[in-house]
């Protein structure tokens, strides 16, 4: 409270709000030159299939180093993009790119989908779902290898406000998946893969990293695996470091693993690196 904090206490509180607002400001300002310029970077995350032993899929992950700012991460960047709208202007960057790149692989002859994470208000947009596919059409990039990650937050609100729904099923008509992210850290998991066109979960990194630690977690993580397989979705894991998190994650049917286990994000010269080998 105000009283236990005290006056110095109050003013270095303001003090770091200040800083907050004007980092936020600075962020939000060099954010739109970089975006701009292309100045923004896509690293991708290999995702392997346990049932192949092959890396199938990419995960797309926007990275950006400021000259000014330096390196700011996805987890400050893009709830201030989300924020101040400039999300939309990431998202055609990602998925521009994300087609180029699986089209890229495409012709070097490699059979790799490439996901790209999208967030509720790019789809406020009532044009996205034409858009995104007018980009498929300009690229020629089949709609089969693009996937898109929602999460959670986003199905809350898709549910309530169907033409994002709408926009959904269209895309999901024109061939494009759609991956239910950080799977199981949300209030309305169940209720949206009854509703909403999704054909992959992904488990959140949170179960996986407790995996090895709580036999709660082993049965919860089991449990998932099982329902997603009575649903005909195919199952991610996402976090995976070890071996023996692997080890677990195959008894329990699961299918696919992402994680530093396999990789941790890179260019797309290092993907093929991995895929020559
Ligand atoms: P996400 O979609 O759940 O992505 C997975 C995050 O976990 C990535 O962090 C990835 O680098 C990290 N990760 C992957 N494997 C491991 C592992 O084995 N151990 C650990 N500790 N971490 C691992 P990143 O790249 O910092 O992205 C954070 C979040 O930012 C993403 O979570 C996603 O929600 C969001 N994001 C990233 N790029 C975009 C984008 O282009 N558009 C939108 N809308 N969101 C994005
Ligand atoms: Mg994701
Ligand atoms: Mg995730
Ligand atoms: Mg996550």
């Amino acid at each position: 409270t105000i009283r236990e904090a005290g006056g110095d206490k109050i003013m270095s509180l303001s003090t770091a709000t200040h800083k907050a607002l004007s980092r936020k400001a600075l962020i939000e300002k060099r954010l739109l030159q970089a975006l701009n310029q292309k100045d923004l970077k896509v690293f991708y995350q290999p995702q392997f299939d346990l049932h192949s032993s092959k890396i199938t899929a990419v995960e797309a992950l926007v990275r950006w180093e400021d000259e000014e700012i330096g390196i700011v991460t996805p987890d400050e960047l893009i709830p201030i993009a989300e924020e101040t709208g400039l999300i939309n202007n990431i998202g055609s960057f990602m998925l521009d790119k994300a087609c180029e790149q699986a089209m890229l692989w495409k012709k070097a002859g490699f059979d790799l989908k490439v996901s790209i994470n999208a967030s509720v208000r790019e789809f406020r947009d009532k044009n996205m779902a034409k858009s995104i596919l007018d980009t498929l059409a300009k690229v020629g990039c089949p709609a089969n290898l693009i996937q898109i990650e929602i999460t959670e937050k986003f199905a809350l609100e898709a549910e309530s406000e169907t033409f994002i729904t709408q926009q959904m099923r269209k895309l999901e008509n024109a061939g494009i998946g759609f991956v239910l992210d950080d799977f199981g850290t949300g209030y309305g998991s169940f209720k949206y893969i009854q509703i909403l066109p999704i054909d992959t979960l992904k488990i959140d990194q949170t179960f996986v990293n407790a995996l090895l630690k709580s036999e709660k977690t082993q049965k919860l993580v089991h449990g998932m695996l099982q329902l997603g397989k009575s649903m005909d979705l195919k199952v991610v894991a996402e976090g995976v470091e070890t071996a023996e998190q692997v080890q677990l994650l195959k008894t329990y049917g699961c299918d696919i693993i992402q994680g530093f286990y396999i990789s941790k994000p890179v260019t797309p010269a290092e993907i093929e690196t991995m895929l020559q080998q």
